[in-house]
C-alpha cells in the first residue's frame, strides 16, 4: 500500500515536473520559430475562403506601389497571405490555410490555377527595384516558416513572373510566359541566397514543353539567370516610374543606359573575397511608344486597362478602356500605367467581341480549340466550343459575344452533380463562370453562393 502511493506520490510528481518543464518551454519555443505578424489588416474575405487542400508552392510578388493603399486593397479583396512593408514588419491578410486570389491566371509545370495551391507573399515595392534589407529579414523568416510547415522544397518558392500566364492577345497569338513582371528580380541567385534559398528551377518547365511561348525573352533571361561561381556584380536598374512622372520624358530620350557596378562579395564557392568590375548594358523599357515597342510591351495586360492612360504627342489622352485604334497608335505616346498590383486581381478572362478586339485579336491560334468557348450575342442562352465549329462561322460572330480561353466546362449542376465534383476548389475562384442557359448570363465564381448555387447550369473553369 505505501509502495503503491510512493509510486503514485513519485508519478504525481514526475508528470507535475513534465508539465511545468513543458510550460516553462513552450512559449520560448514558440517564440524561436513562428514570425510575428500584425493582424490589423486581416482581410473579411476570410469568413468565404475555403481551405487550401494542398500547398506546393509559394509565390511572391511586389506591390507596385507604396505600402499604404496596397494594404487595404489587398485586405479588402482578400489577394495574398502576407504583405511585407518597408521596415520588415508582416501583416496577415488572408489565414495561411485559406485561399487567396494572387496568381491569377497562372501556371507551373503543368498545373494551373495556382490559387488553390499555394501561399501568395507581397512585397511592398516595385518589380524593378530591389526591396529593403529589413524585407529580406522578414522574407527570409516567413519563407522558411512557410517551408517547414507545408514541406515545401527550394525550387518550388517562385515569383508571380515565373508562374503568370497570359492568353492570346492582340499582340500575341498563343499563351504565352511574360504577363507580369510582379517580383522578378527575387528571382536573381543573389537574391535568393538573401532569402536562404539554396536552389531554384533553371528554366521556365512550360516553355520548354511547348505549353507557352516566351513572349518576354529579358523577363526569362533575369528570372533564369544561373548562380556564377565567380562574384559577378549586382545589376543596379533603375527604377522606372510605375505611375506618372512629373518630369516630362522626351519620346526621343535613348533607353539604353550604362551602369558601372563596383561590389565587394564573399565569393561562396571559393571561400574568398573577390572584387569584381563589370560594366553592365540594360535597355531599360521605356515608356513611350515607339518602332517596336507596343502598348503591349510597355503596360502588358493591362493595356486595355481603364487605369492605364495613354498621353499622344498631340496633348489628349484616352484611357486603355477607350483606345480602339491600338495598330495605329501614334510614336511618342507616353503609357501611365495606374493602380500598380493591386489592380490585376481578379483577372479578366473573360473577354468580349469588339470590345477587347476581334475573335481572331483574343483568339489567337486558339480560335477553333477544344477549350475555346463562344457565347454568342445573339443566341442566347447557347454556347460553342471552338472544335466543333468552323473558322467561318467564328468570325461572324457578333460584337458582344462573349470568349473564354483556355477552359474547360463542367455540367450541368444538379443535385447529384454538385459543382464540388467537376471542379473542386475552383468553384468560386473570379475567373470560374457559371453560365446559366435558361436565363443565359455568365456570372464569375466570385459573385456565386454557396448556398445558392444555380441549378442547371453548367460551369467553366480554367484547365
Ligand atoms: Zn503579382
Amino acid at each position: 500500500m505505501g509502495r503503491l502511493k510512493q509510486i503514485f506520490k513519485g508519478s504525481i510528481s514526475a508528470l507535475f515536473l513534465a508539465l511545468s518543464a513543458l510550460v516553462f518551454l513552450q512559449p520560448t519555443e514558440l517564440e524561436a520559430s513562428s514570425v510575428p505578424v500584425i493582424k490589423t489588416y486581416r482581410s473579411p474575405k476570410n469568413a468565404t475562403r475555403k481551405q487550401r487542400r494542398v500547398t506546393k508552392f509559394i509565390v511572391l510578388h511586389t506591390t507596385e506601389g507604396s505600402a499604404r493603399g496596397a494594404l487595404e486593397k489587398l485586405s479588402k479583396n482578400g489577394e495574398c497571405h502576407y504583405m511585407i512593408a518597408k521596415d520588415g514588419k508582416i501583416y496577415t491578410i488572408i489565414d495561411k490555410n485559406r485561399i487567396a486570389y494572387h496568381a491569377g491566371v497562372s501556371m507551373w509545370n503543368g498545373q494551373t490555377g495556382l490559387d488553390s495551391m499555394s501561399i501568395g507573399i507581397e512585397i511592398a515595392g516595385y518589380h524593378n527595384k530591389e526591396i529593403t534589407s529589413a524585407q529580406y529579414a522578414s522574407l527570409k523568416r516567413l519563407i522558411a516558416e512557410l517551408k517547414a510547415t507545408y514541406g515545401i522544397d527550394d525550387n518550388r518558392v517562385l515569383t508571380h513572373s515565373m508562374v503568370a500566364y497570359g492568353n492570346p492577345n492582340r499582340w500575341q497569338k498563343r499563351k504565352h510566359r511574360g504577363r507580369k513582371r510582379c517580383g522578378m528580380l527575387l528571382a536573381k541567385p543573389e537574391n535568393r541566397h538573401k532569402l536562404g534559398l539554396k536552389s531554384k528551377p533553371l528554366y521556365d518547365p512550360d516553355v520548354r514543353a511547348g505549353r507557352l511561348i516566351d513572349a518576354d525573352p529579358e523577363l526569362s533571361k533575369i528570372l533564369y539567370s544561373r548562380p556564377k561561381n565567380i562574384t559577378v556584380a549586382q545589376t543596379q536598374t533603375k527604377p522606372i516610374p510605375v505611375t506618372s512622372t512629373t518630369t516630362a520624358i522626351k519620346p526621343s530620350t535613348p533607353t539604353v543606359v550604362t551602369n558601372q557596378v563596383t561590389q565587394t562579395k564573399p565569393n561562396i564557392s571559393a571561400g574568398t573575397t573577390t572584387t569584381t568590375t563589370q560594366p553592365l548594358v540594360f535597355k531599360l523599357p521605356s515608356n513611350i511608344i515607339g518602332p517596336g515597342r507596343s502598348a503591349w510591351d510597355i503596360a502588358r495586360d493591362l493595356y486595355n486597362s481603364a487605369d492605364t492612360i495613354y498621353h499622344f504627342p498631340d496633348g489628349s489622352t484616352k484611357t486603355g478602356k477607350e483606345v480602339k485604334k491600338w495598330k495605329s497608335m501614334p510614336e511618342g505616346t507616353r503609357v501611365e500605367i495606374g493602380g500598380g498590383e493591386e489592380s490585376e486581381n481578379p483577372d479578366v478572362t473573360l473577354m468580349e467581341i469588339g470590345k477587347d478586339g476581334t475573335v481572331l485579336e483574343i483568339t489567337g491560334d486558339e480560335i477553333l480549340s477544344e477549350t475555346t468557348f463562344y457565347f454568342p450575342s445573339n443566341k442566347k442562352g447557347y454556347y460553342l466550343r471552338g472544335s466543333q465549329q468552323t473558322q467561318k462561322k467564328i468570325e461572324e460572330l457578333p460584337d458582344g459575344s462573349f470568349v473564354l480561353v483556355g477552359y474547360k466546362v463542367g455540367g450541368p449542376i444538379s443535385a447529384r452533380k454538385p459543382v464540388f465534383d467537376i471542379c473542386g476548389l475552383k468553384w468560386n475562384m473570379p475567373d470560374t463562370y457559371y453560365f446559366n442557359p435558361k436565363k443565359g448570363t455568365l456570372k464569375s465564381g466570385a459573385d456565386i453562393d454557396e448556398k445558392n448555387i444555380p441549378a442547371g447550369a453548367y460551369v467553366f473553369y480554367q484547365e
